[in-house]
Parts: structure tokens; C-alpha cells; sequence
């Protein structure tokens, strides 16, 4: 399927591993010149290299998204986005005593604040165009909170109240704003989350990522390629009259008939 979005440029934050590579992947097989950011820049090189074999433009900006001077870093090479999608990684675990202001302000800054900041920064010009997509990647803890991640549950449902309202002001435009929820990705983050199992559990890996394989109707951990489809699709000429949702990529483990 021609997703018509050849020839536009997109911003793909978080983007050397893991699902903001998934997406990253997806957009440039539709054609989309790329700009890529991580804080690591060995792997960030070599997942650019990768996305140039598509045959687009992609530059790769390593620096921290969170922080201020990183994100003028990256969107002083971005310019004139046509597609952003958000992303950084994610809060760590712990239990709802845990946590103190400072580490709600950090859990904040990465996954509320740095969105919000990152579409302040880009909208205007989108507007300005009469075109314009953006997918935030959030988690499934939106809609179903997680328990051990009362940081991630806070952070992603104000960053969903912000766009839920936002995304209904500049629809008008042409400029189309959703978010992508992952449940449980074959990544890193899912390698680290389950390593947190295996220790307080004193089991193995293999056990670990069996018992929740097996809580998960598709029985399975869903990929980052198949998240990127879905984000490429989100960011389509197609995806023009879906405002303000939130998606759930799951593999319906939430439990629920809407
Ligand atoms: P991942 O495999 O650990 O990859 C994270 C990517 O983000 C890497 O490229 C990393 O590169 C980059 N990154 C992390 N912090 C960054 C920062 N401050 N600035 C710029 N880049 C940064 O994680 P993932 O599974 O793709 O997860 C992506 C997001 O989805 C996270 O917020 C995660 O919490 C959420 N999520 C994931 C799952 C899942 O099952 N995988 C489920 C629900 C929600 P560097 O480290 O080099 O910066």
C-alpha cells in the first residue's frame, strides 16, 4: 500500500533501538526523509545507515530528547517537520511509595513535558503547511494502569489529557495528532522489565518471558516491526479523519469490549 507520504520529513525521537526504530524503519520504506535521535551515537550511525538503504535522507542527531538543550539541538537540524513522532524511554519501576517529587519532575520532563514541548516547537510550521502528523508513543498503562510503573501510568495519562484536547484544536489544519500505545514489545525495555521479574522472583528469563507470554491473548510479545506499520500507517495521507486516539497495540491483553 502506497501510504502517500513519499518526499515528506519526519522527526523520529528515541529512534537507534526499539520501537522508535521500528517506526523509523516503516517511514522510511514509505519514502520519508528522516530525521533520527538517540543519546548513543554508535547505534543510532548504524541504525541511520540502515534507514539510508531505502534510499531517503537521514540525519541522526545524538543527544538526550529530555533535556532543554538536547531538544534545541535536535530541532534546530529538524526544521520544517511534516511528521513527528515522540518518544523517549521510559520511567523505572518501583511501588507507589517509592517515589519522590523529584523523580515524578523527571518522569514528567521525559514523558509528558518533552511531547508537549517537542509539539509546541513543531506544530506552527505544520499548521502553516495545512498538513501535518503526529504519533506519540505512550503505553498501554494509559488505559490499563501498571502497577509497578506508577511513574510511566502518571506521566502518559497527562500527556494523553494534553492531546486529547490539543489534537481537537488543529485537526481544522490538516494536522492529525494520535497516539500509539505498546503493550508488551520484544525490546530492551521489555529485556529490563523482565529482568526485574527475574530477580524478584528468582527465576529464570525463559520462565519469565513464558508466564507473561502467556497472559497475553496472541501469546506472544508483538514486534517493533509491526508497531512501526501501524505508526507509519498513523502518519499516512489515510490516517487524515482519526483525531485524538489512543491505539493499543496489546495483543489484546487488555480485557475489555471497546
Ligand atoms: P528501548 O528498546 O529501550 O529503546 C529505547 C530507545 O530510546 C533507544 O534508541 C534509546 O537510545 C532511546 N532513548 C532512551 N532515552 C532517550 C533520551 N532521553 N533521549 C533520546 N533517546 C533516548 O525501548 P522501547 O521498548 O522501544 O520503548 C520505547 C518507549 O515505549 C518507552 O518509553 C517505553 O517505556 C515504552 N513502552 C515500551 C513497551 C515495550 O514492551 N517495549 C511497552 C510499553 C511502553 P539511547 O539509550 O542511546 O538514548
Amino acid at each position: 500500500m502506497d501510504l502517500g507520504i513519499k518526499g515528506k520529513r519526519a522527526l523520529v525521537c528515541a529512534a537507534s533501538k526499539g520501537l522508535g526504530r521500528g517506526c523509523a524503519m516503516a517511514l522510511a520504506e514509505a519514502g520519508v526523509d528522516l530525521v533520527i535521535n538517540a543519546r548513543g551515537a554508535e547505534a543510532l550511525e548504524s541504525t541511520a545507515a540502515e534507514l539510508r538503504s531505502f534510499g531517503v535522507q537521514v540525519i541522526a542527531v545524538a543527544a538526550d530528547i529530555t533535556s532543554e538543550a538536547g531538544r534545541a539541538q535536535v530541532l534546530a537540524v529538524a526544521g520544517d517537520v511534516d511528521i513527528l513522532v515522540t518518544n523517549a524511554g521510559g520511567p523505572p519501576p518501583g511501588i507507589w511509595s517509592d517515589w519522590e517529587r523529584a523523580d515524578f519532575i523527571k518522569a514528567l520532563d521525559a514523558n509528558m513535558l518533552t511531547p508537549i514541548a517537542l509539539m509546541k516547537a513543531l506544530l506552527p510550521g505544520m499548521i502553516g503547511k495545512g498538513w501535518g502528523r503526529v504519533v506519540n508513543i505512550t503505553s498501554q498503562s494509559v488505559k490499563s494502569p501498571i502497577a509497578q510503573l506508577g511513574l510511566s501510568n502518571a506521566a502518559r495519562a497527562g500527556l494523553t489529557g494534553y492531546v486529547g484536547g490539543t489534537a481537537r484544536q488543529v485537526a481544522e489544519f490538516g494536522v492529525i495528532i494520535n497516539n500509539l500505545l505498546p503493550g508488551i514489545h520484544a525490546t530492551d525495555r521489555a529485556v529490563s522489565l523482565d529482568a526485574g521479574v527475574v530477580k524478584a522472583r528468582g527465576i529464570t528469563m525463559e520462565q519469565a518471558q513464558a508466564e507473561r507470554a502467556a497472559g497475553i491473548p496472541a501469546r506472544r510479545y508483538g514486534t517493533a516491526t509491526e508497531f512501526g506499520a501501524t505508526c507509519a500507517f498513523m502518519c499516512s495521507q489515510y490516517a487524515g479523519y482519526m483525531v485524538g486516539q489512543n491505539i493499543l497495540l496489546d495483543g489484546g491483553a487488555m480485557n475489555s469490549t471497546m
